[in-house]
């Protein structure tokens, strides 16, 4: 199920602030017209309401791999391998603290991938084997 929620947008044109619907996490499975939009880090499009510009959010996105056992953080704005690092730590504090999360996390894979060309391999992979 695709899961999403409101934001507030600067539009970088006329500077209204807005609010938009945007995604926050992707199942590959069930979300298939979305898998060309990911690929290409288009997923989070919105248009100010006043000036029609349209602008793509650098947002982060969860992104779970079913039937693998992948769930896959893509956020082009972690730069830095001391950010990913810390991502995947308070990822596996969470697992660690909760039960449920603990037996899934068991045989889930987590990654965090920045780089949109590495995430659009693991998508075309998956889109060849599944779809
Ligand atoms: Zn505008």
């Amino acid at each position: 199920m695709t899961g999403t929620s409101t934001t507030e947008v600067k539009c970088v044109k006329c500077k209204r602030i807005y609010e938009s619907v945007v995604i926050d996490h992707i199942d590959l499975s069930e979300d298939r017209e979305l898998v060309r939009k990911i690929k290409s880090g288009k997923a989070n499009r919105v248009q100010c309401p006043k000036c029609k510009k349209v602008m793509y959010l650098d947002r982060s996105i969860v992104i779970n791999f079913e039937p693998q056992n992948l769930i896959v953080l893509y956020d082009p704005n972690l730069k830095k391998k001391e950010d990913i690092e810390n991502v995947m730590r308070s990822y596996e504090s969470i697992i660690g603290f909760n039960e449920i999360f603990e037996e899934i996390g068991a045989e889930t894979e987590f990654k965090v991938i920045s780089d949109i060309k590495k995430l659009k391999t693991l998508i075309t992979d998956y889109a060849k084997l599944y779809m």
